[in-house]
């Protein structure tokens, strides 16, 4: 892989007014990993990409390394890193190429030398044939595709995107994010990005970082993620996982809405949780838990299905297939063991 290798250590920030944005952190992101910060609004994951950047100082004691070189204290324009914002910041009086150029020409590139640069640029980016319109001639996906290409003309060392894709709509973000996903993949570039909607940051990241009130709860692939979170905060954030909250008598776990068989071969968890696709609609008879529906949304492939009686919080279940009980249905459920998330 090609690419810097990025070091936060202990990296914290605390505002004047007190806040602890971000508490003492380590992160390591290697030469051309892509990086997500996950988590809901105001956990410090804007914060922890401003501090990458240079955009925000961190508490004294914190370090920032690009390989082995500590920029802590190196502004954002010498850091040479790439920056992707929400809102795109292009410079609308400007054609696309003069955009994507801009970098290169602060640098002092030579014409000749830039237009090359731009014209590879713009083809990585899928923009050949766009190269002399005007910003205000561009959709949204297209202005999103242009800053990215403007972030990485000047072959940055580190590229960092926060929220790229939030300013598009719903329809248009799902093909943007396979696509901004295959681009950065093709760059192989080390990449942090910031977003809060996990389905983003799983189709994007390497591995995702999952933060929650200035501090990362857990790093690791996506796929660990959802099979084997580690807190309770990344097992609901992620998936949105069922907690079992009950009493266990040493076979079965006592819930409102019945009992799940369980067996220990160690100690008791503190933790479990389930899954909403894990848990089956089973008869009635044949059920050792029951619930009631209080809510029932058609999505496409499955339904998902609201849950009472079942725990003490609502409890979600999806349904494969083309229909599923009705509203007030009470339902027999089976929740197997080995689907159980414990931790
Ligand atoms: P969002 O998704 O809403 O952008 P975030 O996870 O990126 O949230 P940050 O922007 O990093 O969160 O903010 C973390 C915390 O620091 C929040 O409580 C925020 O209000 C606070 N904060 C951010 N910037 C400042 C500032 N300049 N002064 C004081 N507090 C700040």
């Amino acid at each position: 892989m090609s690419g810097t290798k990025l070091r936060l250590n202990n990296c914290a920030k605390t505002f004047p007014n007190g806040t602890q944005a971000l508490l003492p952190t380590d992160v390591t992101v290697e030469p051309g990993e892509i990086l997500g910060l996950l988590g809901p609004s105001g956990c410090g994951k804007t914060t922890m990409l401003r501090i990458m950047a240079g955009l925000e100082m961190p508490n004294e004691g914190s370090q920032v390394y690009f390989d082995e070189e500590d920029v802590t204290h190196i502004p954002i324009e010498k850091r040479s890193v790439g920056m992707v914002f929400q809102s795109y910041a292009l410079f609308p009086n400007m054609s696309v190429r003069e955009n994507v150029g801009y970098g290169l020409k602060v640098k002092g590139v030579p014409n000749k030398e830039r237009k090359t640069r731009v014209d590879e640029v713009l083809a990585f980016c899928r923009l050949e044939g766009l190269a002399e319109r005007s910003i205000t001639q561009l959709s949204g996906g297209q202005r999103q595709r242009v800053a990215l290409a403007r972030a990485v003309a000047p072959k940055p060392r580190v590229l960092l995107l926060d929220e790229p894709l939030s300013a598009l709509d719903a329809a248009l973000r799902d093909v943007l994010r396979d696509e901004l996903a295959a681009i950065l993949r093709d760059l192989s570039m080390t990449a942090i990005f910031v977003t809060h909607d996990q389905s983003e940051a799983m189709a994007i990241a390497d591995t995702i970082a999952v933060m929650n009130a200035g501090q990362i709860e857990q790093r690791d692939t996506p796929e660990s993620l959802y099979r084997a979170p580690k807190t309770a905060f990344v097992a609901t954030f992620v998936g949105g996982a069922n907690r079992l909250e009950g009493r266990f008598n040493g076979e079965v776990l006592n819930l409102p809405g019945g009992t799940v068989p369980l067996s220990f071969s160690e100690q008791v968890p503190e933790h479990i949780f389930v899954r909403q696709e894990d848990v089956k609609l089973v008869d009635e008879a044949n059920a050792k838990i029951y619930g009631t529906v209080s809510g029932r949304i058609f999505l496409g492939t499955h339904y998902k299905l609201t849950l009472c009686g079942v725990c003490a919080d609502p409890f979600s279940i999806t349904v494969p297939g083309t229909d599923a009980p009705k509203i007030g249905a009470r339902v027999g459920l089976h929740i197997p063991q080995h689907s159980l998330i414990q931790f």
